[in-house]
């Protein structure tokens, strides 16, 4: 099949359902190509306006169908493209489909870093070590909805797991799962240490054991399955999840009662063995002492860093993601990140013309406003997939885009251990070098708050719980609000800021 398109889009993960739905909206006129390795694509539903700039909305997946019936000059393509040919602006799939294009938008998101922590440390091992993390049957990673039905098929026979990463996804699995110990090896000094420091880690912290009181949210929603007649490469994953993946997920394990987590601190995966070889060697295994399991029939044994060995049914390897770059580097030479992602320019180009990249896949390489870092996120991958569209159609018609607004302030709302979590700019002090200051404001299992003043003026901001801050912050931040003779009250849950500063 041979097939002419103004637009092209590679992947049907948030990113490029939103780049599609804009370039429809905003180019009626053109055809757009949609290629997605998924038969289900996912398309955003319940978006709410927080406040000016935080958005929250649910992630649903749909069948190719749904983009077709709803934007009629989109054609969805279940494939895999093998071949971006920029020089003679055509694409091929793996099933010998070729699209001409005028301007192609890549992405195609990220996939597991399953040998991350390991990567670093241990640079002379890494052939070997790719080999046994990658090819192993007890290591798992998780990035769609099929590594998820894969963790639960798990699950369900498991007494006990080993998560290793300190991201969002460890951070919700470790809460999630039931009826299974989980040990839990972190690289840092606290727990989710992606998003929070250690402050916040500490609030969180009693949560990790805790036995939950609420019951499950279920999400109403038709489920759709995958057709499952495009072999996609093993290196080429679904969409990634959405933010409500764990909701409708049971995530139980075959023991009785809640779940028991301990944590190792400061560590990282160095090795993985099969039973006879620790007992070949002669190794110990531990045995934490808020765990029942007191046996040595584990199917694998991790060892890590600080010399200690667990064993259990099987791994998790939540270490991030790595972008999918190099699928097309092959052919086109394009300029990578230090974080391995296609970089882009302030319009969404690679610097292949007429390629642009959006989402997981790239790395924004423009200056940035001094209240955004780019972090792979739901939320960016949609105002990425959108911005993108918008300059698309401006270069085809040689017109000029400006940067849109939503990369002036990051933004990011999610729930940890069923808190509210509200991220707002440099939340971490991200790059902000000396002269910071910290005001918290801490209650045990209600909220907390912290905010970041540099120069007198609010830089980002934590807020865990229902602190209603979120639309003040974003004010105080981006209106650049001289704090210095009224920081002392910033915090003050007696005084109504809002109010003062309307
Ligand atoms: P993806 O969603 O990865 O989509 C990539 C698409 O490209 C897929 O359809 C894939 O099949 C397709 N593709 C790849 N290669 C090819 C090819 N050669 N040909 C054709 N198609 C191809 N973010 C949050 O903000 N909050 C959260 O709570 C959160 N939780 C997460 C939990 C998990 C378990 C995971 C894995 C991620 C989570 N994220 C979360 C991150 C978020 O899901 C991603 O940042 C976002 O979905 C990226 O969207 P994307 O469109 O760039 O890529």
């Amino acid at each position: 099949m041979n097939l002419k398109a103004d637009f092209a889009i590679i992947g049907g993960g948030i990113g490029g359902v939103t780049c599609a739905e804009t370039l429809s909206y905003l180019s009626p006129d053109t055809n757009i190509v949609l290629i997605t390795a998924s038969s289900l694509i996912k398309t955003v539903t319940n978006l709410v306006q927080v406040s000016e700039r935080i958005e929250s909305f649910d992630v649903e997946e749909k069948p190719k169908s749904y983009l077709e019936s709803t934007l009629p000059n989109v054609q969805v393509i279940h494939a895999v493209v093998a071949i971006l040919d920029s020089e003679n602006h055509i694409l091929k799939t793996s099933d010998g489909t070729s699209v001409g294009y005028k301007k192609v938008c890549i992405c195609t998101g990220g996939r597991p870093k399953v040998s991350g922590n390991v990567f670093r440390t241990y640079q002379t091992c890494i052939h070997w070590f790719l080999v046994i993390v990658e090819d192993n049957p007890f290591v798992l990673g998780i990035r769609d909805t099929e590594s998820v039905q894969e963790f639960q098929k798990k699950l369900k026979n498991a007494r006990r797991i080993i998560v290793i990463g300190n991201g969002g996804i460890a951070t919700e699995l470790v809460y999630e799962v039931e009826g299974c110990e989980v040990i839990w090896a972190i690289k840092d000094k606290s727990i989710s240490s992606a998003f929070v420091d250690a402050g916040a880690a500490q609030f969180f912290l009693p949560c990790v054991n805790k036995e939950k009181t609420e019951t499950k949210k279920t999400l109403k929603r038709h489920k759709y399955t995958e057709e499952d007649d495009v072999s996609r490469p093993k290196n080429v994953t679904g969409g990634a999840l959405g933010p409500d993946w764990s909701v409708n997920c049971d995530m139980v394990g075959n023991q009785q009662g809640s779940h028991k987590v301990h944590i190792e601190y400061s560590v990282e995966m160095v090795n993985i063995f099969k039973l006879d070889e620790i007992k070949t060697n002669g190794k110990k295994i531990e045995n934490p002492s808020i765990f029942e399991q007191i046996t040595d029939d584990w199917p694998v044994c991790v060892e890590l860093t600080n010399g200690k060995i667990y064993g259990a049914d099987f791994i998790v390897s939540a270490t991030g993601v790595v972008p999918n770059s190099h699928q097309f580097s092959g052919n086109n030479n394009f300029e990578i990140g230090e974080d391995g992602g296609i970089k882009v320019n302030d319009k969404m180009e690679t610097n292949v013309k007429d390629v642009f990249a959006a989402g997981d896949i790239c790395t924004a390489s423009w200056i940035p406003a001094p209240h955004w870092i780019q972090m792979r996120l739901w939320s960016q991958a949609r105002q990425m997939g959108c911005y993108a569209a918008k300059a698309m159609v401006a270069s085809l018609s040689n017109e000029d885009v400006t940067l849109d607004f939503c990369f002036e302030l990051f933004t990011h709302m999610t729930k940890f251990f069923n808190y509210k979590v509200i991220l707002l700019g440099k939340f971490n002090g991200q790059g902000l070098g000396e002269g910071q200051e910290i005001l918290l404001r801490f209650t045990e299992g209600v909220e907390y708050v912290k905010a970041i003043i540099q120069d007198g003026h609010l830089q980002g901001a934590v807020l865990i719980g229902e602190t209603d801050l979120e639309e003040t912050f974003e004010n105080l931040i981006l209106n650049k609000i001289d704090l210095t003779s009224f920081k002392e009250h910033l915090l003050d849950p007696n005084i109504d800021i809002e109010d003062f500063f309307d």
